[in-house]
């Protein structure tokens, strides 16, 4: 066994994991800690869900693939499901979040060029700090230049304007345009919540200039901003919308959704995918919506990050040569930092507490969406006493 044999696209923490539960990890040396990282927004309900565990233990024990040349009645029900709870009339599932976002580029493209008999039609709008994942088409929507150095030529089509600012997005679409890309809460850029007015006013524009609105949910959705969908919130909705992270609680899945009016062209043959919508994948996702869905869960969502951002809000207060300030929704919550994120992240993990860096120099803080007030004021506690000791350190320097 060696990390050596693995090809080094990340730059690991020396931490072995044997098992997980709940909302705690374990180390291969016996060492216990608290995960509000949760695979980066994927572990929705922590790790080893008993409701997860027994539903993906009898469907391995049935059917595992079978391809999409088959119906797949756990796909349908998903569907639905999603189909549903949300603004949309119908779901492309697949396996990860980039490959929905690719779906999504298809499915506005494909849109526009039918609708429009016009090939040179393929702009979509995105923004700064953006992150869309890791194919070729997603680093050259995202366009942060760490992610495409030598990787050039960047896929063409993606003009980018500042995050939040509307008269730039106005200025910059053009007869080519056809779409507006953006995250409601942007995770990798740090934490970024849109104002209620930017989505606003780019759902009226979308209207006005007959453009597809894309809301790239794959780490704001699934219940994680403390609505289902982070958009809900803002009471503006989209034409397409692009989920995975959460929607598999820990399970490979991703799934593009959208209106019947953009999707009508998508017909047999336009797009696949061989793994996208397998049974075990979409049992996972049900068993996650299972949970999600029923009385209460969002509620107790909404009162975890309250009871997590008041804790937040009186250690920041303390520590402000350490912290900034608090941003984010639901358990979807950054703290920007004086001193770097990174050194945060390392005290916290050596303190018992696992986080993740985002840009902006942010903390990200992603638990479990059914973390206990009990694992909250762990947290709380953890994060409070990684402070004194910088504080310590930085006044005996
Ligand atoms: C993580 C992420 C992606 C990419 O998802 P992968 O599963 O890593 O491909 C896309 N968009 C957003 C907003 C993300 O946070």
């Amino acid at each position: 066994m060696s990390l050596e044999d693995i090809m080094s696209t990340y730059s690991r923490t020396d931490l072995i994991f044997e098992f997980g539960q709940g909302s705690w990890l374990f180390t291969k040396d016996g060492k216990k800690i608290l995960d509000f990282n949760s695979g980066i927004a994927v572990n929705a309900l922590g790790h080893c869900h008993p409701h997860l565990v027994d539903c993906l233990q009898s469907q391995i024990k049935k059917l595992w693939h079978c391809s999409n040349l088959y119906r797949i009645e756990s796909q349908e029900l998903l569907a639905s499901r999603l189909v549903a709870s949300s603004f949309a009339d119908s779901v492309f599932f697949c396996n990860s979040g980039a490959e929905s976002v690719e779906a999504a580029i298809k499915v506005a493209r494909r849109y526009s060029q039918t609708q429009n008999k016009n090939k040179k039609k393929y702009k979509i709008i995105v923004t700064t700090n953006a992150f869309h994942g890791r194919t070729l088409a997603t680093i050259s929507a995202g366009g942060q230049e760490k992610h495409l150095e030598g990787f050039y030529p960047a896929v063409d089509g993606f003009t980018r304007v500042e995050f939040g600012n509307i008269s730039q997005l106005k200025e910059n679409i053009d007869e080519e345009t056809i779409a507006i890309l953006v995250e409601p809460i942007q995770g990798e850029g740090g934490i970024n919540k849109a104002a209620d007015t930017y989505l606003r006013e780019i759902r009226e524009i979308c209207n006005h200039r007959d453009l597809v609105l894309i809301f790239d949910e794959v780490q704001c959705g699934m219940g994680r901003s403390g609505r289902l969908f982070a958009h809900e919130m803002y009471n503006v909705f989209p034409d397409i919308m692009c989920l995975a992270k959460g929607l598999g609680g820990g399970f490979p899945v991703g799934a593009c959704l959208a209106t019947k009016k953009v999707s009508q062209h998508m017909t047999p043959g336009t797009h696949g995918s061989t793994f996208g919508g397998n049974p075990l994948a979409m049992t996972a996702a049900n068993a996650l919506l299972d949970i999600i869905l029923s009385e209460g869960f969002l509620d107790n969502v909404n009162k975890s990050s309250r009871r997590l951002i008041d804790g937040l809000q009186r250690i920041i207060a303390k520590h402000q040569n350490v912290f900034l300030k608090l941003k984010g929704q639901g358990l979807m919550l950054g703290i920007k930092c004086i001193v770097p994120n990174s050194l945060i992240v390392d005290r916290l993990v050596e303190g018992g507490l696992l986080s993740v860096v985002a840009g902006d120099n942010v903390v990200r803080l992603l638990p479990p969406l059914n973390i206990s007030y009990e694992e909250i004021d762990i947290a709380i506690n953890i994060i409070d006493e990684v402070a004194n000791r910088i504080e310590i350190d930085n006044v005996k320097k």
